[in-house]
Formats: C-alpha cells, structure tokens, sequence
C-alpha cells in the first residue's frame, strides 16, 4: 500500500504513525482492490484480509481488531482489517472474535435493543420500499418488451436493458437484506455478556477459547454456501 497516498487522503497520521478513520477504512480498500488489482481482482468476492503494520487512532475498543466492512457479513464480499496491536502475543482470540463475524456469527451477549432494533430496522424499512416499486418494475420491463419491434430499435434495446438493470438491482438489495436479517435469526442464543468463555463473548481476561457447536455448524454453513465445501475453494 502507498503510505504517500495515505497521507494525501487523510488516513495515515505521520506524527503517530497511525491509521486515522478506521470506519471508513472498509470503503478504502475496496477502492484499492479495484484501482491496484485490475476487474479480475475486482470481481473476487471472497474474505479479504488486510494485516497492517501500524495502528488505528483512536484504538477500536474491540481489541486493536475491526471489521471495517460492516459488524457482520456473510464470506462473500467482505473485507477484514488486522492492525499491529491484533498481531501482538495473546491476541489470537481477537482474530478468531473478528472472523467469527466476517463469517456470520453476532456477539454472544445482547447488543442494546436500541442498537440491534436499530440495525434491523434499517434492513427492514429499505426492503419493504424495494417490495413495493418492484411489481411496477417488473411491470414496466414486460411492457417494454412487449411493445418493442422485433427485433428491437437501438431506442428501445436501451430502455430494456436500463428497466432490467432496475429489476436485478431491486432483487438484489431483496436477497442482501434478506441476508443479513437471516444472521440475526441464525444467532439466537445470547447470555450475560462476560460470562462464558466463548469467542464471540467479550472478555477482558482472555478466557476466549472456543465457539459453539452451532456457532461450527453456522460458520461452515456460510463457507460451504459461498465456496461449495467446507475445504476446497471453488
Ligand atoms: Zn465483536
């Protein structure tokens, strides 16, 4: 990465040597991915991970780890951010905690209602709007196709592919939404937060050492629905 261009866009504080900014870090990488590696990286849509040699200002309160993308995502299309203070010894769970997002899995502890309402609300609003336009889309494109001459004018070619695009965009947002709501359904069980030893608790004694058994089965499940296997990439 070029610390020049860094600098340039008001991410890398000199005087500290630190990363600044690090919620907008997520979109940053994108950026990146797509500028230094060409369409063909572009269009990977896999886990990525950024290990960075410096550190974030201010430190993320989760432990010197963030997912920059988002809290939690589902394998494909996600980016992850490691910083230095995430590789010093006695970290390992900061990194298993952090993938264990990126892989589908919400803390072990309820988040306040205000802010998981919150989240699912945001999910839910957006989607109903989608359900109520896509008919008329959908609508709209068989009009257009019905309507146009065989074979179609370049006129009329445009404005197909333009209500088609309006159509898989709809369907998208539909299937993200959807997506993501299916991650706080598929994270039911919650307890006392610090309570357990497990991963995706909080703890400030580094008890963390293992997932649950449906925590295995959700994180594999997400694997095998974005990779084919459990083990080999497709
Ligand atoms: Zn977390």
């Amino acid at each position: 990465m070029d610390l020049d261009q860094w600098k340039k866009d008001g991410y890398y504080s000199a005087t500290n040597k630190t990363l600044l900014q690090s919620e907008k870090l997520g979109s940053y990488c994108t950026k990146w991915m797509v500028a230094a590696q060409g369409p063909a990286f572009a269009a990977f849509r896999g886990l990525t991970l950024y290990v960075f040699e410096l550190d974030v200002t201010p430190d993320p309160s989760t432990g010197g780890a963030i997912n920059a993308s988002s809290t939690t995502q589902p394998v494909e299309a996600n980016t992850l951010c490691f910083y230095q203070s995430t590789l010093a010894e006695g970290k390992a769970s900061t990194v298993a905690h952090e993938l264990g997002h990126a892989l589908g899995l919400t803390h072990a502890f309820p988040m306040p209602a205000k802010y998981e309402d919150g989240e699912i609300q945001k999910l839910i609003g957006p989607k109903d709007n989608v359900n109520i336009v896509l008919p008329g889309q959908k609508a709209a494109l068989a009009k257009a196709i019905a309507a146009a001459a065989t074979p179609p004018t370049p006129v009329q070619q445009a404005d197909i592919q333009a209500k088609q695009v309006a159509v898989q965009v709809s369907e998208a947002q539909i299937i993200k939404a959807d997506g993501e709501l299916a991650i706080f359904a598929n994270n039911p069980f919650k307890f006392t937060k610090q309570s357990t030893t497990n991963i995706m608790d909080y703890d400030a004694g580094d008890r963390r050492c293992l997932y649950w058994h449906w925590q295995w089965a959700l994180l594999q499940a997400d694997i095998t629905a974005y990779y084919g296997t459990i083990t080999a990439a497709r």
